[in-house]
């Protein structure tokens, strides 16, 4: 029942659902501009199709322009232009818009209209793209302001510098810087970063060359000394070989100032760091391999991690020792810094000073085979990164120290099954929700359908009921009709045939009147009117009187009906009169459904508080998945060989109501064409 109404629940909603949408969408008109914009919003949350979103963008920043929130329009056509180019037609639309827009904004420099707003708005749009690594939208968005305002400096470095840096494509990003050159000559920071796209080329006598050149244009600028420590430890890279492959993680906020003293040792108790410092904006830890710090023995951690409050991170690199021996780690940083070597803290500073090769020796024993480096940095200020190197004791790199943790078979196979079963358990959660998904789908449609199944089957149960209790009725009724007919019109004319003709027609009542009483109780009980009148019987008496009210309503000869009572068959309290017609129920059906040899045993015995009456056959039996149905109402088995057998369908339903009534219990045992056995079990002293 319960079910029923989940199901009813689930359809309610379900056309609540279709039918409410229409609703929404047809009082669209009735809205004010604000609404207008709030349901537009909606759809975007909806739908997918990107030509209808870009239709809802277009539709919201219209509205927004004529609301007068020109720099929000302005996102909205920024949106279209940027997340669906290929739905051409707004993307155009919102181009022609946007240069509009423009227009106006520089016309009108008022406050509420300034083009700073404008650009600072579209500025923070593209470095969020940037920071996400979204580098194709940032690249696109810069591609169209620099078409809107092509005297704009910052955008031909900034677009560089994502080719440089994001892309790792310095002949582009090289494209771009120079058109800056050609735009401004004198520019402060623009040929740092060309000497940078040198260093990515491998082209160290250029880049060396624009370093010196941001030199002279501005010695005092903050970009040129930073070109001047690159080109120190260009130089540095050219004589000695220096460490290349590190791994970060980070950063870490370091708000607290305590992030450098608190050590923690080595990757794999990232967990442990997670706990004591979060990744800056919530960020997901993880380590990951440099991309962006230039192979110079120089490690700028400003170019990995954006950096904009106090922060630590750890970098962490594995050095290969063909031999067991002494050897030094020389470094210097920006910042505070600690080291330690193969789980082992062995330098701990926090100063402020820049990058200060050999002065910062730390003296450590190398194994034989793979040692592990790993650094923790900190920054409070400024730039961020570190100089490093290995050396013997006099400054010298040994030649023989590799410094590729992926050449360590070992390694590369624990970071492959890393990977490996990350993805897997990836997979696993994707199918898993999709699979979930797909059976609770499958789930509903079941329901219904069973549902739909259900009624229909239950309608069809219903029409055979009729049908048959019409032909129940239909045949005494016409025999009593023929009969009385016959004794009527004078035809018969010996008394005994009279006599038969009587007998028949009160055999004929009595049946009909036993089949409206069967279906007027079973009525009762599906109304819960039943009532019954407990009294103490004897069970082998009411057996016995049941078997021949039968015997007596068949009147068939070839009817063998066997008793078997055990001795200690206590009396009982029952309604008698129910179950009575439980017992006559069954023994119909024992009858009814044994066609060619008409036998019926019934059996009594008592075992503990339990009394088991059993009624069985010789018949054709009911099959295995036919077994549990049998009980319910309406239910017949449609089998060609019980074809012609007449029935309501309600006889077992109402014997096991009447049973259950007595707090008993009614099984059955059946193979198909050998027979049916029928058992009640009832307790001998019920409870309450
Ligand atoms: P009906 O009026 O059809 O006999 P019942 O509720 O008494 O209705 O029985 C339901 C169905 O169970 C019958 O249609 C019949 O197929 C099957 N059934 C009941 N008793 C027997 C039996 N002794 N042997 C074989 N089949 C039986």
């Amino acid at each position: 029942m319960r079910l029923y109404y989940i199901k009813i629940t689930i359809f309610i909603l379900l056309a609540a659902v279709i039918f409410c949408l229409p609703i929404h969408a047809q009082s669209e008109e009735a809205f004010t501009l604000q609404e207008k914009i709030k349901f537009y919003r909606q759809i975007i949350k909806q739908e997918q199709d990107p030509q209808v979103l870009a239709e809802t963008h277009y539709k919201i920043a219209e509205l927004l322009e004529t609301l007068g929130r020109d720099t929000e329009a302005t996102a909205e056509y920024l949106k279209i232009i940027l997340n669906y180019p290929r739905v051409a037609y707004f993307s155009k639309k919102a181009e022609e818009r946007l240069a509009i827009l423009y227009g106006k904004f520089k016309e009108t420099p008022e406050i509420t209209k300034d083009p700073a707003i404008f650009f600072t708005y579209i500025k923070s749009l593209y470095e969020t793209y940037r920071d996400q690594g979204k580098y194709d939208k940032a690249v696109y968005l810069l591609k169209k302001l620099i078409k809107l305002h092509p005297s704009n400096q910052a955008y031909y470095l900034d677009i560089g510098n994502i080719y440089l840096d994001g892309y790792n494509d310095a002949d582009t990003a090289l494209k771009y810087f120079n058109k800056l050159v050609e735009l401004n000559p004198e520019h402060p920071s623009v040929y740092t970063d060309i000497g940078l796209a040198y260093e990515k080329k491998d082209d160290v006598e250029n880049a060396v060359k624009y370093y010196r050149k941001s030199v002279e244009i501005s010695p005092l600028n903050a970009w040129s000394m930073y070109g001047l420590l690159r080109m120190q430890a260009l130089k540095l890279a050219e004589e000695k070989k220096l460490v290349k492959d590190w791994y970060f993680i980070g950063p870490f906020d370091n708000a607290d100032g305590k992030g450098l003293e608190k050590d923690f040792g080595p990757e794999d108790k990232i967990e442990d760091l997670n706990k004591a410092y979060k990744g800056l904006n919530g960020t997901n830890i993880k380590w990951f391999r440099a991309f962006s710090y230039a192979d110079s023995g120089y490690v700028d951690l400003n170019k990995m991690f954006q950096v904009n409050d106090s922060v630590v991170a750890y970098a962490l690199t594995y050095a290969y020792s063909e031999k067991e021996r002494d050897l030094e780690i020389r470094l210097g940083s920006d910042d505070g810094i600690c080291v330690w070597f193969n789980n082992q803290l062995k330098f701990k500073k926090d100063v402020t000073r820049p990058a200060q090769f050999d002065k910062d020796i730390i003296k450590v024993r190398f194994v034989k085979g793979w040692n592990k480096i790993l650094v923790k940095t900190a920054e409070n200020w400024g730039s961020w990164g570190f100089y490093f190197r290995i050396t013997d004791s006099n400054g010298n790199t040994p030649g023989d120290i590799t410094f590729d943790p992926l050449k360590d078979d070992n390694r590369v196979k624990k970071i492959y099954a890393r990977l490996k079963r990350q993805k897997g358990m990836q997979i696993a959660r994707t199918t898993f929700f999709y699979g979930f998904t797909l059976l609770i789908l499958l789930l509903a449609v079941y329901f219904l359908i069973s549902n739909i199944y259900n009624k229909i089957k239950i309608r069809q149960m219903k029409e055979d009921f009729i049908s048959s209790v019409s032909h129940e009725l239909k045949t005494p009724l016409a025999a009593i009709k023929m009969f009385t007919e016959t004794l009527n019109m004078g035809r018969v004319k010996s008394e005994k045939q009279t006599k038969e003709y009587y007998a028949t027609i009160i055999r004929e009542t009595d049946r009909l009147t036993r089949f409206i009483n069967k279906i007027l109780d079973f009525q009762k009980i599906e109304k819960g009117k039943k009532i019954y009148s407990f009294e103490k019987v004897n069970i082998k008496n009411l057996l016995t009187s049941a078997i021949n009210i039968y015997k007596d309503q068949v009147q068939d000869e070839k009817l063998v009906v066997e008793e078997e009572y055990s001795d200690d068959l206590p009396e009982i309290e029952l309604d008698e009169d129910a179950m009575l017609q439980v017992l006559l129920n069954l023994l119909t059906n024992a009858y009814k459904y044994s066609k060619v040899e008409k036998y019926i045993k019934v059996k009594a015995r008592a075992e503990g508080n339990l009394i088991f009456i059993s009624i069985i056959d010789r018949g054709m039996g009911v099959s295995k998945d036919r077994i549990t149905k049998i009980f319910d109402k309406f239910y017949r088995i449609d089998r060609d060989a019980a074809k012609d057998i007449k029935g309501s369908g309600i006889g077992l339903a109402f014997v096991k109501s009447v049973v259950e009534a007595h707090d008993g219990e009614i099984a059955v045992e059946s193979q198909l064409n050998r027979g049916s056995t029928f058992t009640i079990s009832l307790p001998i002293k019920r409870e309450g």
